[in-house]
């Protein structure tokens, strides 16, 4: 069926569908079903269409809708130039915000508004700043609302900024090279001056360091001050770029300064209840509403005013809370892979995206060691149902993850992605005769909430009980008071080195996860020394040996994709 002269045409990477769909505009048809993954730019021709079309599917090419007769065109028309950009696809969930409705509802073709998050590896340097710049544009383009834009520290400036500290500390010495020769090279690349822009912040940082080799004393309150330098550079390197160099109106934003209230955890600090509310009255009354926000992921303000930051990989938690706060589109994570993948590409270089992932899934992925996003990021998405989409910078056409509340379909491939948490301490407990089956468990567990230990895994029988801690969360002093505490009424056994291997999978073909499973394990001599599996309706793990994790991903792997 070719598109009609009353049709639009605009471009989107190639969605993942199939025929038969009810049809709403939004950029991808909020209804479409995911089938295979497919790369690349498919066009999308037809008219606005809210309710049911008749459409033809010519995958991988292109997908044609037909206009039913008296079908108003859509209100806002992409230019012939955004036309030819590969653009991205919106809400393919049954579970599509009501933005992104509602502006269909209006007729329009847009998106309302989304919150864009870059990580590190798409800041990197000046030419990543260009692409991520087109990227931001594209955006502009295709919402209602300017997007806010979050970003982290350039390449690795948190690494290196902890390092410096580190140095200053252990060696006397005040080095801030990197750090300052990647904002200079940035600056000049992009033909900034320094001066205002980035000098106050460096000679800040330099004070710091002094501080820190001088009082020989580098607290985690002192550590988050002195990462945070790396967010707050970006932030006005970019949107200094924005305005000279595209004539936008960006204003760079300390999120501390757009309401984010943390508690004093530092290194590791929790938002405020109070914080989305500030950032929902900071958006309405003091950004103009055609400004371009870039915010600063990862960093928040405690009570006292010291600044926190939100964990390694916080700023997936930054973009989320402002997208909830906002009630957006979407919240787009930026990275430097196709979304997320069935498991760790540094484990198995074949991995491959997954086209679609529920929160509590992703959450488990992250909880069990995907280190793809923040484990607490999809939170504020979660509870306000904003779609997360995670794409490649690098790749922006790849429709990449999306991250929603329903799948739309039950997928034929009982594991979504496999992840692996090592470095983990396996703990044994035996009852006593002192103590008999009954109240065994609740005297272990109040143990560890009174030495506040937290378990991952936990395999139970009447009298003895297994579980698994993080090793390296766990402080000895701790963890000897805690075993000592034990003994009273258990036999106790502790021991480290293994890894949990966790499937996302679906819990209601557990049988069939685990016999595959077991299956290529048991012919690789791999034993599995614990398997925990319907806590959750979304992940089956087993405990095997630290050293033979990565044969164990590579082979469950195999077996459930073939790669
Ligand atoms: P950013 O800092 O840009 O937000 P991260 O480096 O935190 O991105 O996360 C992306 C990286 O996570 C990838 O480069 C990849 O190496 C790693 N990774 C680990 N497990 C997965 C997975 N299951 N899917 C995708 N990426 C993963
Ligand atoms: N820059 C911080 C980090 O490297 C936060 C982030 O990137 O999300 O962990
Ligand atoms: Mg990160």
């Amino acid at each position: 069926m070719a598109a009609s002269s009353r049709s639009l045409s605009y471009v989107v990477p190639a969605v993942p569908h199939s025929c038969g769909t009810r049809l709403r505009w939004a950029m991808a048809p909020p209804a479409f079903v995911p089938l295979a993954t497919a790369a690349g730019a498919c066009a999308l021709h037809g008219v606005g269409v809210r309710g049911q079309a008749r459409h033809q599917c010519q995958l991988p090419g292109r997908l044609s809708f037909a206009a039913p007769a008296g079908v108003p065109r859509p209100a806002r028309r992409p230019t012939a130039a955004a036309a030819a950009t590969p653009r991205m696809a919106v809400a393919s969930s049954s579970d599509a915000p009501a933005a992104a409705s509602d502006s269909s509802a209006a007729g329009g073709v847009t998106l309302d508004r989304v919150v864009c998050k870059f990580g590190g590896s798409s800041l990197a340097n000046a030419e990543r700043l260009r692409e991520v710049t087109k990227l931001v544009k594209m955006q502009l383009d295709a919402s209602a609302k300017p997007p806010i834009v979050v970003l982290s520290a350039m390449g690795p400036s948190t690494n290196e900024l902890l390092s410096a500290g580190d140095r200053a500390l252990t060696e006397g010495v005040v080095d801030m090279t990197s750090i300052r020769n990647r904002a200079y090279e940035a600056c000049e690349e992009l033909g900034l001056s320094t001066e205002d822009l980035v000098d106050p912040l460096l000679l800040n940082l330099d004070q710091l360091l002094l501080g820190v080799k001088f009082i020989k004393e580098l607290s985690p309150r002192t550590m988050d001050y002195l990462v945070s330098f790396g967010e707050r550079l970006s932030v006005r390197i970019f949107a200094a770029h924005l305005r000279q160099n595209e004539g936008l109106p960006a204003r760079a934003v300390d999120a501390f300064d757009a309401g984010f209230r943390s508690n004093s955890t530092f290194t590791n600090a929790e938002l405020c209840d109070v914080t989305e509310a500030q950032v929902a009255s900071f958006f309405a009354t003091s950004m103009p509403a055609d400004a371009v926000a870039i915010v600063t992921g990862f960093i928040a303000k405690d009570e006292d005013g010291n600044i926190t930051t939100l964990g390694r990989g916080g700023s997936d938690l930054t973009a989320s809370t402002i997208g909830a706060a906002l009630g957006v589109t979407e919240v787009q994570v930026w990275k430097d892979v196709d979304g997320i993948l069935s498991t760790d590409p540094r484990i198995v270089k074949a991995a491959v995206p997954v086209p679609s992932v529920m929160f509590e899934e992703a959450a488990e992925m992250a909880y069990f060691g995907a280190k793809v996003l923040h484990p607490i990021a999809m939170m504020p998405a979660m509870r306000a149902n904003i779609p997360v989409r995670v794409k490649n910078s690098y790749n922006p056409s790849h429709p990449g993850t999306v991250i929603v509340r329903d799948r739309a379909v039950e997928a034929d491939n009982p594991v979504t992605a496999i992840s692996v948490k090592r470095g983990v301490q396996l703990v044994d407990i035996v009852s006593t005769r002192m103590l008999g089956a009954y109240g065994f468990l609740a005297e272990v567990f109040k143990l560890f909430a009174t030495h506040r230990v937290s378990v991952d895994m936990i395999a139970t029988s009447e009298v003895s009980v297994s579980l698994t801690l993080e090793a390296a969360k766990q402080d000895s002093r701790v963890m000897d008071a805690l075993a000592a505490d034990l003994r009273q009424v258990a036999r106790v056994s502790f021991s480290s080195d293994h890894a949990i291997v966790s499937l996302v999978a679906n819990v209601k073909r557990s049988s069939d996860v685990l016999a595959r499973s077991m299956h290529v394990l048991n012919e690789a001599g791999i034993e599995v020394q614990m398997i925990s599996q319907g806590a959750s309706k979304y992940n089956i793990s087993m405990i095997v040996a630290d050293a033979k994790a990565t044969r164990a991903i590579e082979l469950i792997h195999k077996a459930f994709f073939g790669v």
